[in-house]
């Protein structure tokens, strides 16, 4: 894979590209918008086309180093150039879910000092998981909800670069989503930071300010062990 597109710009929805390999149903690209699902963001879907023939994308994923687009059906092998466009609705949907987490995790992290333990995003909803020290009432979750809509509501950039691995390791905010995790073969690590927030190393897209998220309703919330507590949320 010469260049993951997503990594560079997020609302990049359409591409041309030389292909790589096919093998039935299964594309590499040479470039791609697709993106292969991971830290709790599906996988993209969309439609790849080669002149009058549309295939639909139902399946993308990472594998040696490139990234496999599953198709609803086999195409030639001898095609060597397509266009790919994405489910752009859907995605953006994941994206919106995507920057609405990261802002929830910066807020329970400063008003209560809990951390994240997981999440997982969708077009209509989306969960995560923390590791909350206090104690766990519905006060508390309002609060939190709250402050979510409070910090979404102040437009906050959400800017993605890179940064060197020894850098990354000193930085007391993301020592906390434990950098640490990063492959030690990672040599920059991307880094996704939401002003005076909230600051991951994250391969996932996001829109590119806080209020194209609008605002989080949390639909449920539950304690599943004496610290593990979840709460799940829609937007609006
Ligand atoms: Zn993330």
């Amino acid at each position: 894979m010469k260049r993951e597109l997503f990594l560079e710009d997020s609302y990049r929805r359409e591409f041309r590209t030389r292909v790589r390999k096919i093998d039935g149903r299964e594309v590499v690209l040479e470039e791609t918008a697709f993106f292969p699902g991971g830290g709790g963001q599906p996988a993209d879907k969309g439609i790849l086309s080669i002149g009058p023939i549309n295939a639909a994308v139902v399946d993308a994923r990472r594998e040696g180093g490139g990234i496999v687009h599953v198709l609803d059906r086999a195409i030639p092998g001898t095609v060597k150039d397509l266009k790919g466009d994405l489910n752009w609705e859907r995605r953006y949907a994941h994206m919106r879910h995507h920057t609405a987490l990261h802002v929830l995790s910066g807020v329970i992290w400063r008003a209560f000092g809990a951390k994240v333990t997981g999440g997982q995003m969708r077009t209509n909803r989306a969960r995560m998981d923390f590791s909350f020290p206090g104690e766990w009432t519905a006060e508390v979750v309002g609060e939190i909800e709250r402050l979510t809509n409070e910090a979404l509501a102040e437009g906050r950039p959400v800017r993605v670069y890179g940064l060197p691995r020894e850098e990354a390791l000193e930085n007391p905010d993301l020592i906390r989503t434990q950098v640490n995790l990063v492959p030690e073969r990672v040599e920059t690590v991307r880094i996704v930071e939401i002003e005076n927030l909230d600051t991951q190393a994250d391969g996932g897209t996001h829109v590119a300010n806080t209020r194209e998220v609008g605002e989080i309703e949390i639909t449920a919330h539950k304690s599943k062990g004496r610290q593990n507590k979840r709460v799940e949320f829609s937007l609006s």
